[in-house]
């Protein structure tokens, strides 16, 4: 293990991995390059050897990258972290680079619409077997990891229903089946949850959301120890190209040195119009992780340090009365992304989880009257008055 880093979240934020140049640049520098010079070919030979060591081809490793890869470690307390092009790229790569033929993955229902797609019809088509269970019910991950298992995968908060996982109850299942816990916590951030305490092997983002935040570039993120990312992910990840644009990686940099404003701000929001959601007439039922009358509020608190900038609710009038008042929104964005610094709204049976099919979404509780909105940093007063006039069109 390194060791844990003195400073404080909202310090690493700013000024983990930094590399200066002897130009004394006060702001991280872009290496917008590919590649890599050697002195003479003696050095090449050796770089190539692994005996000196020497940046050589931006797919490997570049010096900007490297910068966030050090900064989102020392933020999660992990040992090691590759960045990559998009969230899915983490995703797909913290997978693929471990699983084989023969084995088996139990993930939790309740994915990411791509996430769902990798397990269910990706891994099938190398011979993997892949299992799903409701993420909520520890019996029923109980009786899924009876066997051997390689990997597990899950999400907490779950998209767009922000079901919580027990991380330490799964965690200790998936291990005595022999099982790496793979969590994407893009919902949490690292400033909410730290999976790892709970004993995740490996934490991945879509470090285009909260990281970036204001809705600029794509970016993924791999948190593990050093030991499975040099052995396992790195050889995968150098050959297949996942890598990161530098041009990306600077961007997120100074993402990441607003990032804990803005996800107080926003999740403070966020819980705002949560408890203006529960209490209007033509809401059903209001998801907040923190809110009382969230099923797993209690678990919620035990794992997570805040709600985050989520919410999920549901309109009595199905999809005509959500499309109406999307469609009747001022201030808020008709959008599929989230985690952004404006406030964006989602009807997810008609998009992000249109293509998991009716039935796949009736167990997840995913109705027509579901609308998943992320909140933004805009005054709250505003996105309430926002809301409340659009519900008076549905
Ligand atoms: C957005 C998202 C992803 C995928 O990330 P991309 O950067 O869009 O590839 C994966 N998981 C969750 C929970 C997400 O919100």
């Amino acid at each position: 293990m390194t060791e844990t880093p003195k400073r404080r979240t909202a310090t690493s934020l700013i000024h983990a991995g930094r590399i200066r140049t002897n130009l004394h640049e006060n702001a991280e520098a872009l290496f917008l390059t590919s590649g890599f010079v050697y002195d003479n070919a003696e050095l090449a030979e050796a770089v190539f050897a692994n005996q000196v060591p020497h940046y050589q081809y931006s797919r490997f490793a570049n010096p900007t990258v490297n910068m966030l890869e050090a900064r989102l470690a020392e933020i999660e307390g992990a040992e090691a972290c590759r960045c990559t092009a998009t969230g899915m790229a983490a995703v797909h790569a913290s997978m693929l680079c471990q699983l084989k033929a023969g084995d088996r993955v139990v993930a939790a229902r309740a994915l990411f619409g791509s996430c769902h797609w990798i397990v269910s019809t990706l891994l099938p088509q190398y011979g993997i077997e892949s299992v799903f269970v409701d993420g909520t019910d520890l019996a029923a991950w109980a009786d899924a990891l009876s066997q051997k298992t390689a990997m597990v995968l899950l999400e907490t908060p779950s998209n767009p229903m922000l079901d919580i996982v027990d991380l330490r109850a799964v965690c200790d299942l998936a291990h005595a089946a022999g099982a790496l816990v793979v969590v994407d916590n893009v919902f949490a951030t690292p400033l909410l949850q730290r999976p790892q305490k709970f004993g995740a092997d490996i934490v991945v983002y879509s470090a285009t959301k909260h990281m970036d935040g204001q809705g600029r570039v794509l970016g993924g993120a791999v948190l593990a120890s050093q030991k499975w990312i040099d052995e396992v992910f790195q050889p995968f990840f150098r050959n297949t190209g996942p890598a990161m644009s530098p041009f990306n990686a600077w961007v997120i940099l100074k993402g990441l040195e607003t990032m804990a404003l803005r996800v107080a701000a926003q999740s403070e929001n966020a819980e705002k119009i949560a408890d203006f959601l529960a209490g209007h007439p033509k809401i059903a039922r209001s998801l907040y992780p923190t809110r009382p009358d969230h099923p797993q509020q209690k678990l919620a608190m035990a794992q997570m340090s805040g709600g985050g900038t989520i919410v999920a609710f549901e309109l009595k009038g199905g999809k005509d009365a959500a499309f109406a008042m999307m469609n009747a929104f001022q201030i808020i964005g008709i959008s599929n992304n989230l985690g952004d610094t404006k406030s964006l709204a989602t009807h997810p049976a008609t998009t992000t989880h249109m293509r998991i099919g009716p039935e796949e979404r009736a167990k997840l509780g995913i109705t027509d009257g579901i609308v998943r909105l992320s909140v933004g940093l805009e005054d709250s007063l505003d996105l309430i008055e926002d809301l409340a006039q659009a519900l008076s069109s549905a």
